[in-house]
């Protein structure tokens, strides 16, 4: 008999028991696979103007059901309820977007072949997509993935991760009241080197889609190969912003300050180190303290909070592992760096807005994703010495420039390795311009209609009539 074990599912900010998830293991996911493959069979024959407008009805019920999932998100992620929103709201504008798309999917029939003959450049669905996402955006990460794959043809298999797993199980549920198969949609739970690991290695499973850090993504990589799974990988970064002297840094303080500690930092392409030219450091990282020193850090359920508290104790540990680093390196401690105790404290992992200043390229922060809302201050001398510090990490994910010359602004955002750069203003990331990491940030693209390509194959048919 299956030995069934389960999973306690807290609220982050009061460490109150929330429920209890299945940690599902291989032979429950080879169950769920089973019914994702004729589920699969089922909807890669359903019309491509079908499968929109099921998606626009999935997205409908959604948007109509927005308070109750920003409200799951807000008491397991810790996020304030704002934010939670906002995360719901993109998911349905992915979903929407990814609509329109099912209905552009290309095929090709080049002319240049002899009489009786066509060759046919088809575009097909991958298959069976595993999703796995982390916990920090569960709702927009499963968005980017389900989105595509769907518009496809594919069927999926979510794997949310096992501390946030209430937002995405209702998501499901949602879709499937919305009048989606329910082969072609289903969540497994349970942690990722148990129930994860299962779907990566199932043989059911032809691409995994994935959202979290680097060294797991690296474990997915290695053991996708033992069945040459098609893979996007969505992983950590380590992103710098650079601001040069006389740069009109002023005006996007508030986008900076957002960028680096926006959901107390558990944000992937968040910044998490900053190069700012000699003449300009001093401004600069007074108005970056003041700034940041005025955000309300607490559990999520006080009015005015801007951060919520930490997810997991290794990310507090990797925060202050963080600054004791920069500290032993001769770093300046000018805002936050210590956990903060005390009343509600006691109950989450709370920790403040934290800035480094005089910071140098030994320290971890500069090199290692926080990962928590830590940011690195460190002054060049100028722009080249700024690019090349830059792209000195094995990372990709984003970078964000600031020069008076937006041309000089352009040519640095032409040279970095990255996957995105913002020049001179920090905007939202738009559904219709591709998003993820160059180098050790990942592989494959999301969003946009490149994000679509993922998921579909190319496939030649010679055809004589
Ligand atoms: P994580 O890697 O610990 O977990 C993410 C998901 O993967 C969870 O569902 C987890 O259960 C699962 N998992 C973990 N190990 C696995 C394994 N060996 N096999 C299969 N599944 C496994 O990451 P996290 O702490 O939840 O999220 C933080 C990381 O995610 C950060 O590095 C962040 O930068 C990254 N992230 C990247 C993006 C992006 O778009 N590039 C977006 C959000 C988060």
């Amino acid at each position: 008999m299956r030995e069934t074990s389960y999973i306690d599912v807290t609220d982050p900010s009061t460490g109150e028991l929330l429920g209890q998830v299945e940690d599902a293991g291989t032979e429950r996911v080879d169950e769920v696979l089973g019914r994702a493959r004729e589920g699969f069979s089922r909807w890669t024959r359903v019309l491509p103007s079908e499968r929109a407008s099921l998606l626009r009805s999935v997205a409908a019920k959604i948007m109509a059901e927005k308070k109750v999932l920003a409200q799951m998100l807000t008491r397991e992620v810790g996020k304030p309820e704002p934010q939670a929103e906002k995360e719901v709201a993109s998911a349905v504008e992915v979903l929407d977007y990814y609509a329109g798309e099912a209905l552009r999917v290309p095929g090709e029939m080049p002319q240049s072949v002899g009489p009786g003959e066509r060759v046919l450049i088809d575009r097909v669905p991958v298959g069976v997509v595993a999703a796995i996402t982390p916990f920090n955006y569960p709702l927009a990460t499963l968005a980017c993935k389900l989105g595509p794959a769907l518009a496809a043809g594919c069927s999926v298999v979510a794997k949310p991760d096992e501390h946030t797993p209430f937002s995405t199980i209702e998501l499901m549920q949602l879709a499937q009241d919305a009048g989606l198969d329910p082969g072609v949609f289903q969540v497994v739970n349970g942690t990722g080197e148990r129930t994860g690991m299962a779907l990566v290695r199932s043989p059911k499973v032809d691409l995994v889609a994935f959202t979290g850090s680097r060294d797991a993504g690296k474990k997915i990589m290695a053991q996708a190969a033992g069945t040459v799974k098609r893979l996007v990988l969505e992983l950590g970064g380590q992103c710098p912003a650079i601001v040069l002297r006389r740069a009109p840094w002023r005006e996007s303080l508030g986008a900076i300050v957002h960028q680096c500690f926006n959901n107390s930092g558990q944000y992937c392409y968040r910044i998490n180190r900053i190069f700012v030219e000699k003449g300009e450091y001093e401004p600069f990282v007074e108005g970056l303290v003041a700034a940041a020193g005025s955000l309300k850090v607490g559990p999520v359920a006080e009015p005015g909070v801007d951060l919520g508290p930490l997810r997991k104790m290794d990310i507090l540990e990797k925060a202050q592992l963080h600054v004791r680093d920069a500290l032993e390196n001769r770093g300046e401690l000018l805002l936050g760096g210590e956990r903060l105790a005390g009343g509600s404290y006691e109950r989450g992992l709370f920790f403040p807005p934290t800035v480094i200043g005089r910071a140098s390229p030994k320290m971890l922060v500069m090199s290692e994703e926080t990962f928590g809302p830590v940011v690195g201050v460190m002054e060049v001398n100028d722009a080249k010495e700024a690019t090349s510090l830059a792209d000195a990490t094995p990372y990709g994910l984003a970078a964000y420039v600031f020069s008076e010359d937006p041309s000089e602004g352009l040519k640095i955002a032409e040279s970095l390795r990255v996957g995105s750069v913002w020049v001179n203003r920090i905007h939202q990331a738009y559904i219709f311009a591709p998003f993820g990491g160059m180098g050790e940030s990942g592989l494959g693209r999301e969003k946009s209609r490149f994000g679509l390509e993922e998921y579909l194959e190319l496939k030649t048919i010679y055809f004589h009539y």
